[in-house]
């Protein structure tokens, strides 16, 4: 045995532990081997390595002699255990080439199905099978696909000329052509190829055979994985296996059929089979949603008031004996399983499983459930939710009191809500998105090339397929609400308008979807916020009792407060003091106080804004009793909250008494032209110390009020931003003490504070250790550190990130998960110094990267004390906390 082809099925021994390797043999490899192991019926077969894969995309060319003879060796035993030969004119033997990642990743990559089928071998198929019918439908399948994913033709040529047969004969299905059909329509196909491939569809098997390999290699590379990569942070070099493995036929009649199934609901978790099948078809019919499939078990028909009987009815055999694969499946894998299989003639045989893609809901659903079966324990519970996945249940869902204006219900694919403009493919989709527009995609059917635009859509919506169609399970994947099959709804892509039930609607128009129940409705439907109740609390405090590190928020609002609190926030990370600058009725103030001529016309104006500031603070401190509370002192330079145009910059002179072209050349004198690196942050409280002095005092006196009248106060973290030097904070605490004493002298009232600085400079990381003699915390302010160590400007980024992080320069965008080898290299650093010079200085993050699982993974490994993460993602920061701690 060759150590990059692996057999399963019949007498294979399964015991190499490479094989078990979902590295090496990908996902549907590993798993089919793993089910003939365990006694289920599986096609026999082989899989070659994702090693191949790789080799061949780099060094191209010719497959090695060593993988040739592995492989003809390997097809030697499927030939033995099916009893038959390839390319025998008698009886042949046809099998699937597949391809099979590391992980699933849905339709992205390519199947060829029926290959070893030509002129010859399809007679011979009709003659042992006894029915023509079925040996030319599979032959008119075959070139289809073999000349779309190997030869690259474009289906859409095959399509029309069925269309067309069809429409000659009056058919609606594809299952009431007749053989002569099927013989004709294979006639045309092999002319359609040679006219436009200039030569004939190939007839030698082993050609057709390492064509579909080479294919199959290819697709790993093709646009389409390449943008599912991406989205799913799937690294561009593991590559691909294939599997080669003997064709069974659900379309070889009335007893034969093909499925999917999932062992429990993935959209609510509930345990309840969950699955469709159709009578006479091969794999591909259902997910392409080519006609609309049939239910599993006859409670979902029966609850549906569906007509067309379901499997558990039609089949009872079959039904019986994949009930107890589930069975046998979910306690082996101690999960849910996703699973496609295959009747021929009665008999059921399995074709893959693997873990279900879930919905957030059903995921946390079935990790506390499987908790209380005894299948997993809580530790794996907390590791099995993916806490990104968290984000969907974070968000606001549709008012049950508000009215809704139903237009048509279809099925509910993928739970949540979403309301956006209606576009109807999905370029349009990504475009509008980009301008800012929430968008809904309204497809008759996706397909994998809408990926791009599925990602930009809020939701979407299909006429057609089921809830195992390519849009179902996608959209799951990915968290976007979805409903699919939904009746009523046409489409017209000339005039870019559409029907859907009884109205008339145009690209642009607003719709909302609730993917829960399958409502499509017009217009804008109301929204309430989201809570922590049920599976999911249970998690949470699963989450809470296995994670070390803190977690609080970055809110600079009440409400942002109160929220970040209801999810478990255990105190401010940052608090960012200029976003309270901002707001309309102080920037007049604001704007006094940066074109101030002199300090005292600036302490004028800065007289104003401290009522203002402490009323905001004592607000927040209220909600955040007795919690720590970072906030830091103005940091972004004065220019940005200056006049935009004449008009603005008129009223703020008649405000002032100033003239307009005074205010305006002060103006001019502020401007900057890399402000980033100018006069910004402590430099600011270094130049004009009486706005760091006015904001201590609001601070102070907000805490002391708020301990006066409660008894409660927060612990305040007066923050210092852009320090470089130990000079700078040692300056600036001084002025922080100061106002401190001046305000509990006056309140006489003394509370705890504490003073330290953001480390976001490369120098503050590496003179940490003299600079924690003036700061009693650090929190790594890591968007600036990323942008100041990488020397990229995030917000100049767009242009080029894409490319790097495709090109594999970045494997992530780094203002999104910390460069852990550079950036993070700093915070260690920065960590280790600073400890050794205050053993108990107090260390955070609150950059972006806060609320990043793979970053909070970092940060456990450092040490830590709390992590920091806008109020939504509190949660996920929490579940990832755990996972970290556990790991
Ligand atoms: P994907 O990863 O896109 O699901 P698959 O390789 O699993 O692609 O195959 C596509 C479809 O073809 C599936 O429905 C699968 O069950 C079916 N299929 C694959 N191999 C065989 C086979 N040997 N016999 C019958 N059906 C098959
Ligand atoms: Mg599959
Ligand atoms: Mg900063």
């Amino acid at each position: 045995m060759n150590d990059t082809v692996f057999t399963f099925g019949g007498d294979a021994s399964h015991s190499n532990a490479r094989q078990k390797d979902k590295t090496v043999t990908g996902g549907k490899g590993a798993n089919l081997a793993e089910m003939a192991a365990i006694g289920l019926p599986v096609p026999p077969g082989f899989t070659i390595a994702t090693d191949e894969c790789v080799r061949y995309l780099k060094e191209g060319g010719d497959f090695s002699d060593e993988l040739q003879a592995a492989v003809a060796k390997a097809l030697q035993h499927i030939e033995k255990t099916a009893e038959k030969q390839f390319g025998d004119a008698a009886d042949p033997l046809l099998v699937s080439v597949r391809s099979g990642a590391r992980v699933s990743m849905p339709g992205m990559m390519d199947t060829v199905l029926n290959l070893g089928l030509n002129d010859e071998t399809v007679e011979g198929l009709a003659a042992t099978s006894g029915d023509p019918r079925f040996a030319w439908d599979s032959y008119r399948r075959f070139i289809q696909m073999y000349s779309d994913v190997v030869l690259g033709l474009d289906h859409g040529l095959f399509e029309e000329a069925l269309e067309i047969a069809k429409e000659d004969k009056g058919f609606y299905n594809d299952t009431e052509m007749e053989c002569e059909d099927w013989q004709a329509l294979v006639a045309q196909y092999k002319a359609i190829v040679r006219e436009e491939l200039g030569e004939s569809f190939p007839q030698d098997v082993h050609r057709q055979l390492w064509g579909a390999i080479r294919a199959v290699f290819d697709s790993w590379d093709s646009e389409r994985a390449k943008v599912y990569r991406r989205l799913n942070d799937i690294p561009g070099d593991w590559g691909t296996a294939v599997n080669v493995q003997a064709m069974v036929f659900g379309n070889m009649g009335e007893t034969s059929a093909t499925g999917v199934a999932f062992t429990r609901d993935p959209a609510t978790g509930e345990r309840a089979y969950y699955g469709e099948y159709l009578i006479n078809a091969q794999g591909e019919d259902v997910v392409a949603g080519i006609r609309t499939p049939q239910y599993l078990t006859r409670a979902a028909r029966e609850a549906a008031g569906a007509k067309p009987l379901s499997m558990e009815e039609a089949m009872p055999d079959a039904y019986a004996e994949l009930v107890q694969v589930f069975e046998l499946l979910e306690r082996h894998y101690r999960d849910m399983q996703d699973i496609e299989f295959t009747v021929e003639r009665g008999k059921l045989w399995m074709l893959q499983t693997r873990s279900g893609k879930r919905t957030a809901k059903a995921a946390l659903k079935l990790a506390v459930d499987m908790v209380g079966e005894g299948l997993i324990d809580e530790k794996t519970a907390i590791l099995r939710v993916d806490p990104m996945a968290l984000d969907q249940l974070l968000h606001p869902t549709l008012d049950p009191e508000a009215p809704r204006d139903v237009l048509t219900t279809g099925l509910p694919a993928s739970p949540g809500a979403a309301s956006g403009r209606i576009v109807l493919d999905a370029d349009t989709a990504e475009q509008w998105s980009q301008r800012g527009e929430k968008v809904i995609l309204v497809r008759v059917e996706t397909s994998p090339e809408d990926i791009h635009g599925m990602h930009a859509a809020q939701g979407i919506l299909t006429a057609r397929g089921g809830m195992t169609s390519h849009a179902a399970v996608v959209a799951r994947g990915m968290g976007r609400p979805c409903v699919s099959g939904a009746p009523g709804v046409s489409i017209d892509l000339k005039t870019r308008t559409l029907r859907i039930g009884e109205r008339d609607l145009a690209e642009g128009d607003t719709l909302t979807l609730d993917g829960a129940n399958g409502q499509v409705m017009a217009g804008q439907v109301a929204t309430i916020e989201p809570e922590l109740a049920g599976d999911f609390g249970v998690l949470m405090e699963w989450a809470d009792r296995h994670r070390r590190m803190k977690v609080r928020t970055n809110a600079e609002t009440p409400a942002d407060c109160r929220m970040a609190r209801q999810f478990g926030a255990e105190g401010i990370g940052l608090c960012r003091t200029e976003h309270m600058f901002f707001d309309a009725s102080r920037i007049r103030a604001v704007r006094e106080m940066i074109l101030a001529d002199d300090e005292s016309g600036r302490r004028a104006a800065l007289d104003k804004l401290l009522p203002e500031q402490r009323a905001d603070f004592r607000e927040i401190f209220e909600v955040m009793a007795g919690l720590p509370c970072t906030i830091r002192l103005l940091d972004p330079p004065l220019h940005e909250f200056l006049p935009h145009g004449d008009a603005e910059f008129e009223e703020l002179a008649n405000a002032t008494g100033l003239g307009v072209d005074h205010l305006k050349r002060r103006a001019g004198e502020l401007h900057e032209f890399n402000p980033m690196l100018g006069h910004r942050g402590c430099r600011l409280g270094i130049t004009y110390p009486e706005i760091y002095e006015m904001q201590a005092r609001a601070i102070f006196e907000a805490v002391c009020d708020v301990a006066q009248d409660s008894g409660a106060a927060p612990l305040p973290e007066v923050m210092i931003p852009l320090v470089a030097t130990k000079r700078e904070l040692e300056l600036l605490r001084g002025l922080v003490d100061r106002i401190a004493a001046e305000v509990f002298a006056e309140k006489g009232c003394e509370v705890d504070y504490l003073v330290g600085t953001m480390i976001e400079l490369p120098r503050a990381a590496l003179m940490a250790g003299e600079i924690a003699e003036e700061a009693r915390f650090f929190s790594f302010g890591t968007n600036d550190l990323t942008q100041t160590t990488l020397g990229v400007s995030r917000d100049d980024s767009a242009r080029f990130l894409a490319q790097y992080v495709d090109r594999g320069i970045f494997a992530r965008d780094p203002f999104v998960s910390l460069d852990i080898d550079g950036v993070g290299q700093l915070v260690e650093i920065a960590a280790e110094r600073g400890r050794a010079t205050r053993g108990d200085i107090k260390l955070g993050i609150c950059g972006e990267h806060g609320g990043d699982p793979a970053s909070i993974a970092f940060c456990e490994q450092v040490g830590l004390d709390y992590v920091s993460a806008s109020p939504y993602r509190v949660p996920i920061a929490r579940l990832a906390a755990a996972q970290a701690a556990l790991r």
